[in-house]
């Protein structure tokens, strides 16, 4: 945590894949591939890496658009979700 120019700034917490932002919203990307869904059909269960992984973005294709547009590698967008603490496939 540091000031920067008067204004706080917190160190971002790496993304772990708990999946707690994607269960909980599916993001513009997902939206407009797939319309309101009540979950996004993008994000799966790696059992080998043992997180959530999110397929668009590894799609050889479409996949630098999402990294970029949705800052992934950059932290996690809702570091004081308890989900961080216990990675486990929810759904
Ligand atoms: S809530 Fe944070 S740790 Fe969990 S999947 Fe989203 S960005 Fe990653
Ligand atoms: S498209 Fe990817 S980043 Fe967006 S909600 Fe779905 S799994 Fe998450």
């Amino acid at each position: 945590m540091a000031f920067e120019s008067g204004v706080l700034i917190h160190t971002p917490l790496i993304c772990v894949g708990c999946g707690w932002c994607c269960l909980d919203h599916p993001c513009d990307q997902s939206i407009h591939r797939h319309g309101y869904t009540d979950r996004c059909p993008e994000l799966f269960w790696s059992a080998e890496a043992s997180r959530y992984l999110c397929a668009m973005a590894m799609d050889a294709d479409a996949g630098a658009y999402i990294r970029e547009v949705q800052r992934m590698g950059e932290g996690c967008c809702a570091p004081q979700n308890r989900w961080r603490t216990d990675v486990k496939q929810r759904d």
